[in-house]
């Protein structure tokens, strides 16, 4: 219900609290009023009679009044002391008479039904004679009920007039303001900052217009102020990320040396040997056919280094897990074989669908890779192995509230290593940023918290377990895509 049409219905209930409460009063101060009044009369009728010549009986002089009274008022002279005389006999029971010693009413119907006031006044005489004065009710309520419906008929139109005012006054005042601040908050609930409320006057609801407006200036400030913030956030941790990826090249480099140097080799003894001319044409063809394949294999190689190395914009899209951590495998292998390191890869038995960016993933993957080699002094192994587990199987790592909104059934990878381990009192810092336990140049302590940040913005989380001189597992959990 509208505010005005509240406003109305809330006057009218207290004007017809008041008006009740007024009219019952005077009703009962009319009352009291015409009873004074009729005692009055009765006892100056009385006091008449008392003092009335004794030359004329009193019956006489109750005639002469009875006549000079209006039709509606009936005198009698009564005596409740002689109630076998019919013409003295009270119209009250003469018992409640008899007692009457002053001036006193009784309230009774008449013969016509009608309900009359009767009042009695003792003469004070030997023989107990009253004066009995009575009066039918229903000629001063009509009176007073006439009285009473002209006030309420100008209560009516006060009522009206003033619930008219009040409802269009209300409408045009509050409640057309209202609903534009109304509208204007419903906007802001939305995140629409734009188009001031218009509310151009001097009053609180102006102010109050002008008080949402400035908000939603101050929001806008705050709103571009934070996205721009988050912009360079942004732009920071992709550049760290990219320097991150620029380190991991770096390591990759001395492996990647050795691997180029042996096509390289090749190539350059297949080239001497079609250069001095000895070999027959078919020879000839074959040599410069492994020199191509070579160079394919070296021009690969240091494809794949590039592709890992270039900056690039995120973008997800459904990969298969397999596939990734194959490349990934390959890309490491160079640095591996150099350090006589076994790397083993078990895939998921059919396709390992997953909505990631796979560059990003790349990089969380070659991260925990290059860490296991770099944990493992002499020769040692490495095992990846891709699993399906539903979230009762996650047991820490990210808030499973987290995880469980977005998917029942999670990829997890696990990169065994048999590496050094890491003792129990680091291993909750080692996801800190620069945290490391690296010489200098050797490590920047950014690459566990780089792949942890990339991780839970894929909804996912990494677990890790160790024990010193025996190895380290990382687990990455992530969604897997629901087939559609
Ligand atoms: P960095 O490798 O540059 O030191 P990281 O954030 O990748 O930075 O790693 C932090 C630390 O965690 C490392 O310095 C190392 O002590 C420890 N760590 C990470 N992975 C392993 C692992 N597989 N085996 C042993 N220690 C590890």
């Amino acid at each position: 219900m509208k505010l005005a049409a509240k406003l109305v219905l809330l006057f009218l209930a207290c004007l017809a609290l008041v008006v009740g409460v007024f009219s019952f009063l005077s009703l009962k101060q009319a009352q009291s009023l015409a009873l004074t009044e009729h005692e009055q009369h009765a006892t100056d009728l009385a006091a008449m009679l008392r003092s009335a010549p004794d030359s004329m009986s009193k019956e006489q002089q109750v005639w002469i009044a009875q006549s000079e009274e209006v039709h509606h008022v009936r005198l009698r002279l009564v005596n409740p002391h002689r109630p076998y005389d019919p013409s003295l006999r009270p119209t009250v029971p003469t018992d409640l008479v008899i007692r009457v010693t002053e001036v006193t009413t009784f309230s009774l119907p008449n013969d016509a039904g009608e309900e009359t006031m009767v009042t009695y006044v003792p003469l004070h005489d030997a023989a107990g004679t009253q004066l009995e004065v009575a009066k039918p009710q229903a000629y001063w309520s009509k009176q007073l009920s006439d009285s009473l419906r002209r006030s309420a008929i100008a209560l009516l139109a006060v009522s009206t007039v003033t619930s008219l005012v009040i409802l269009l006054g209300g409408l045009w005042m509050v409640g057309k303001p209202l609903d534009l601040l109304v509208q204007k908050v419903q906007r802001i609930g939305h995140g629409d900052l734009s188009g001031p409320v218009e509310l151009k006057r001097d009053d609180e609801l102006g102010k109050l217009g002008q008080a949402v407006n400035e908000m939603c200036e101050q929001l806008e400030q705050q709103r571009t102020r934070i996205a721009s913030e988050t912009q360079q956030r942004l732009a920071a941790v992709e550049q760290l990320r990219h320097a991150d990826r620029l380190r991991t090249v770096g390591r990759l480099a001395a492996g990647l040396a050795h691997e180029i140097g042996t096509p390289l080799n090749v190539v350059s003894g297949r080239a001497e040997l079609i250069a001095s001319g000895r070999l027959s044409s078919e020879d000839a063809r074959a040599s410069a056919l492994t020199i191509k394949a070579q160079t394919q294999r070296i021009t690969s190689i240091v494809q794949e280094l590039l592709n890992f190395a270039r900056s690039k914009t995120l973008q997800r899209a459904t990969i298969d897990l397999n596939q990734l951590l194959a490349e990934t495998v390959n890309l490491l292998r160079p640095l591996a074989d150099k350090k006589q390191v076994q790397v083993t890869l078990a895939p998921f038995e059919s396709e390992a669908p997953a909505e990631v960016d796979s560059a990003q993933l790349q990089q969380v993957f070659t991260n925990l890779l290059v860490n296991a080699l770099q944990a493992i002094d002499a020769a040692g192994q490495i095992d990846i192995a891709i699993s399906k587990i539903d979230p009762s199987q996650i047991e820490q790592g990210l808030s499973l509230a987290d995880v469980k909104q977005r998917s029942d059934q999670y990829w997890q990878v696990s990169i065994r290593d048999t590496g050094q381990g890491i003792a129990a009192e680091i291993i909750d810092n080692i996801f800190e940023p620069f945290f490391t336990t690296k010489d200098v140049g050797e490590g920047t302590g950014l690459g566990l918290s780089i792949a942890y940040g990339i991780i839970r913005e894929h909804a996912g989380c990494i677990i890790v377990a160790s024990e010193v001189g025996v190895g380290s597992t990382f687990k990455v959990v992530l969604p897997a895509t629901v087939p559609s």
